[in-house]
């Protein structure tokens, strides 16, 4: 499909539309649900019909590339909230701590270590989820299951971190149910609010399985270039 054709507005009600159907049948409220959508390798053209539409939450895989896009549209539209949702090099951990409102990503001590050093210095607070790899695969970023209560234990008591949820992208190939619900369980017995998890293909069922945000990129931008 040509980029013209997209339309992210429309996307977005629909997904709205699907979302509020799934949480009201899931027993949960209507708008429990944050889009994040993801502008990743998507121009600042692609991403203003979105922006008009009243969007403001939006998800970014690279520091860099972030901060090139975000500093012109976040002068034009006020209450933007960008969020990290790819992997952090700590060297990058000053640049992700003054750009983004929410990191998604915390997945080792010295990610921990370095941005609770950087948010000390620059006074400012991010808000931070714990990225689980919750299938165990070898490719994918993220402190494994069985490892993860440890882990949030030394954010807290090593770091003096607030982490406020868990992010988990479950393997591409399976059933993605029983990985939303293992993200949910770990998170309720840490007492953790904010779970980030479904992408385009399976936001449905992570809102009725407890996200309370979910990440879509192609299905509100089309394909990526
Ligand atoms: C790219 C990306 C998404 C969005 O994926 P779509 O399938 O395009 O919706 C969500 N989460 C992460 C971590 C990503 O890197």
């Amino acid at each position: 499909m040509s980029p013209n054709l997209i339309d992210p507005a429309a996307n977005l009600r629909a997904i709205n539309e699907e979302l509020n159907s799934a949480l009201i049948e899931a027993g949960r409220k209507g708008d429990a649900v944050t889009i994040t959508a993801v502008t990743k390798k998507q121009s600042p053209e692609q991403i203003l019909p979105a922006l008009a539409a009243g969007q403001r939450v939006f998800g970014e895989n690279r520091v860099q590339e972030a901060q090139e896009k975000w500093s012109a549209l976040r002068e034009q539209f006020p209450g933007i909230e960008l969020r990290l949702i790819g992997p952090l090099q700590s060297n990058k951990a000053g640049d992700a701590v003054r750009l983004f409102d929410v990191i998604e990503t915390v997945d080792r001590p010295k990610i921990a270590r370095v941005l609770a050093q950087e948010m000390e210095k620059q006074a400012r607070r991010v808000r931070l989820l714990v990225q689980v790899n919750i299938g165990e695969e070898d490719q994918k970023a993220g402190v494994a299951p069985r490892d993860t209560d440890a882990f949030l234990s030394l954010c807290r008591e090593q770091y003096g971190l607030t982490i406020d949820g868990l992010m988990c992208i479950p393997p591409a190939d399976d059933d993605p149910a029983p990985y939303f619900a293992l993200l949910a369980k770990i998170a309720a017995r840490n007492n953790l609010a904010d779970l980030s998890m479904g992408m385009s293909a399976d936001y449905a069922i992570a809102a009725q399985l407890g996200a309370t945000s979910v990440r879509i990129g192609t299905g509100i931008f089309g394909p990526r270039p």
